[in-house]
């Protein structure tokens, strides 16, 4: 048994995600938060009586069905955006997940990029704030300036002042780095690229899951971040925007409930949010996610940062106290990425994975910042509130026994 500095750590929300103890019951330890959560409780019976009780479309029907499915839907927009700290709730967009609403905003911006104009991007991007802006600029003929990191994975922003200058038209940044686990200097980097009136946006897939929740403070243009992650349900993404920046985006997929007036050779949209929510929304995970929002809502949030700093210590310390380990960056908070010199990160994979170890291996959909270190991969541990320290003791135990096999 690993020394827990004598301080066991039991998650008071661990009975609340019933998969947690199915997971145990099939000889699983789930560490791998970052890729996605467990579900609470309160969200699987949100999704039972929604399902049991009556499906229908929204926004549509003038039935009782589709008026209760319209009512949930729209008090589900709502809480989203009290969750955020939003104006209002028409500045939640729904899409399908971070990905599409990072796709949504490369396209609907394109109109506003000229050739030569910058796009500025950073070097630990996930492919999804990475890959939809590489295609725009080489549809545009835009330059995609990437902004390079310090030692402690932070954005550098002595070379982002260099960086970002009247020839940028967007900066889209991460949070939370799903590699690095750092939290990035946005206030500096948001009003560097506003000072040249430039639009901001912020991918939040993983920041949005650990405790920061206010966009107007935060002062971005457009805020990303997938249902999922936040353990509530798949399918579903949110785009939030200032009202005058969502103003400016073109629509970019079309269909039903999009539109104001339609004839066969034209058509006018919808502004913001339906305008851009063509077709039949993931319902149910709308509903569920509400549903998921009010059930952490209702613990002390306090406690839920004091419980997830404390494992993220014990993470770290258990992972320095043991030879030849790096860790990468200086992880903060939620997760930890380590190599562990002379073993390949696959093979230490393997290992883990047959003693029922759930971690991911690889390059985290962050390929370029993996080569930029050096890497094939990395294994990355990343925790969530249920977590606890026998989960990390089983962890250790199992990384002690495969390094042993493998050293
Ligand atoms: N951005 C970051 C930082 C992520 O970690 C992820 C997912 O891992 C995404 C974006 C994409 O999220 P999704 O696959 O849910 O669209």
């Amino acid at each position: 048994a690993i020394e827990l500095n004598n301080m066991p750590l039991p998650s008071p929300w661990r009975a609340d995600f019933p998969a947690i103890a199915a997971l145990q019951r099939q000889g699983q330890t789930y560490l791998d938060n970052a890729a996605t959560t467990q579900k609470p409780q309160a969200l699987i019976d949100a999704l039972n009586h929604y399902y049991v009780n009556g499906a229908a479309n929204v926004h549509r029907a003038q039935h009782l069905p589709g008026a209760n499915a319209t009512q949930a839907f729209e008090s589900s927009r709502s809480k989203i955006a009290h969750w955020l700290n939003a104006d209002e709730s028409a500045q939640i967009v729904f899409t399908h997940g971070a990905t599409s609403a990072l796709n949504l905003l490369a396209y609907g911006l394109e109109h506003e990029c000229v050739a030569g104009d910058e796009i500025v991007i950073s070097a630990l991007e996930h492919h999804a704030n990475l890959l939809p802006w590489q295609q725009l600029a080489h549809r545009c003929d835009l330059k995609l300036i990437i902004l390079p990191l310090d030692t402690n994975g932070l954005i550098d922003l002595v070379a982002a002042a260099v960086l970002i200058g009247p020839r940028t038209r967007l900066l889209a940044v991460s949070q939370l780095s799903n590699v690095l686990g750092a939290w990035q200097p946005l206030p500096a980097l948001l009003s560097m690229a506003k000072s040249h009136g430039a639009l901001t946006v912020v991918d939040g897939a993983q920041g949005v899951v650990h405790g920061r929740h206010d966009v107007q403070a935060l002062g971005c243009d457009f805020y990303v971040f997938s249902s999922h992650k936040l353990y509530g349900p798949e399918g579903l993404g949110v785009l939030y925007g200032r009202n005058e920046a969502l103003a400016r985006l073109h629509h970019w997929q079309f269909g039903g409930e999009m539109v104001l007036t339609a004839d066969y050779h034209t058509a006018r949209f919808r502004p913001a949010p339906l305008g851009f929510e063509a077709g039949t929304p993931p319902i149910a995970s709308v509903i569920g996610l509400g549903a998921t929002l009010d059930y952490l809502a209702s613990l002390d949030h306090m406690a839920v940062v004091a419980h997830e700093a404390a494992l993220h210590q014990l993470l770290l310390d258990g992972l320095n106290r043991r030879e030849g380990i790096r860790v990468l960056g200086a992880p903060q908070l939620a997760l930890v990425s380590f190599v562990v010199e002379g073993v390949h990160n696959a093979d230490l994979a393997h290992l883990l994975t047959e003693q029922g170890i759930a971690v991911r291996a690889g390059h985290h959909c962050a390929m370029p910042l993996l080569k930029s270190l050096g890497l094939p991969g990395a294994i990355r541990v990343s925790l969530a509130l249920y977590n606890d320290s026998d989960d990390l003791e089983r962890f250790f135990s199992a990384l002690d026994q495969a390094l042993e096999l493998l050293r």
